[in-house]
């Protein structure tokens, strides 16, 4: 393949879940700017996103789809190919964060279900039905975004480390049963991004100040800077790569 082609994503079909705002609305964009149509999918209106998409010049869909919820997923996945015959590309980035940060021993058994649906179940749902969807036209990529809290433990945060951490070996799981219908399926683990899930982070500057003195950048990542590790993990240029955790953490996880 001549290298100009390593980067190419036009024409492709991608569904991003949980792209109302934050991450997942930086990555359709980029997707889009790609050259790809959207599937836009979240619990709430995309309705921004989809205006951004537009604006491009890309096509997109809104879906409202609650991850966690089989039969809304599978409206999502009908809706998709209903439109578009099929899904290329695949980013679960629907996600929540530890609800309270309570002490273990006091944790709700509520919170820890509530986080695991949407984070584990919701990603299992959308590789499930668009999986399916994949080896019936004969490939895809999948990209989930786990998270640098899959892979190091954080107090008070047990359900969302879980929830991350079995992300990564459901990626693994995938990728091995998937390599022979061409589907590779690989993960993203962000550190702290600035968007809404960290605002409460970020509002305390005593906080904030002790979180930024870990990472050797000093400094959380703009959802941008996430958005180049999707685009490769979609494009040509990482045909044989799956399996993989790819981190993006400003160097947290070299120390
Ligand atoms: P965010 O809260 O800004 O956005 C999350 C989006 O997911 C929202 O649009 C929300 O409506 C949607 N969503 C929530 N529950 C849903 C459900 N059940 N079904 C469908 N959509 C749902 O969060 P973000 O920071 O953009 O996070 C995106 C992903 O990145 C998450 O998986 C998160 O765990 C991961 N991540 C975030 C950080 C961070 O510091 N922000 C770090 C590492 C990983």
């Amino acid at each position: 393949m001549n290298a100009s082609e390593l980067f190419k994503l036009e024409g492709q079909i991608a569904l991003v879940t949980g792209s109302a705002q934050g991450l997942g609305r930086e990555i359709a964009v980029g997707l889009a700017q790609s050259g790809c149509s959207l599937v836009l999918a979240d619990v709430v209106d995309p309705a921004e996103t989809a205006r951004q998409v537009a604006e491009i010049g890309s096509r997109s869909i809104s879906v409202k789809a609650d991850v966690s919820d089989e039969a809304q997923i599978k409206n999502m996945v009908e809706k998709a190919i209903s439109e578009y015959k099929k899904v290329d590309i695949l980013v679960n980035n629907a996600g929540i964060s530890q609800l309270s940060f309570t002490a273990t021993e006091d944790l709700p058994v509520e919170e820890w279900d509530k986080i695991l649906d949407v984070n584990l179940r919701g990603t299992f749902l959308c590789c499930k039905h668009v999986g399916k969807q994949m080896i019936a036209s004969g490939g895809g990529s999948i990209i989930n975004i786990s998270s640098t809290a899959g892979i190091t433990g954080v107090v008070r945060a047990p359900a969302y480390c879980a929830s991350k951490a079995g992300t990564i070996l459901l990626t693994k799981s995938l990728a091995i049963e998937w390599a022979r219908y061409h589907i590779r399926v690989n993960a993203i683990a962000p550190h702290y991004l600035e968007t809404e899930l960290t605002k409460g982070l970020r509002a305390s500057e005593k906080v904030y100040d002790s979180l930024v003195k870990q990472i050797p950048m000093r400094r959380f990542a703009k959802p941008a800077e996430i958005v180049g590790t999707v685009l490769h993990l979609s494009a040509p240029a990482s045909s044989y790569i799956t399996g993989t955790v790819n981190v993006v953490d400003g160097g947290y996880l070299a120390q």
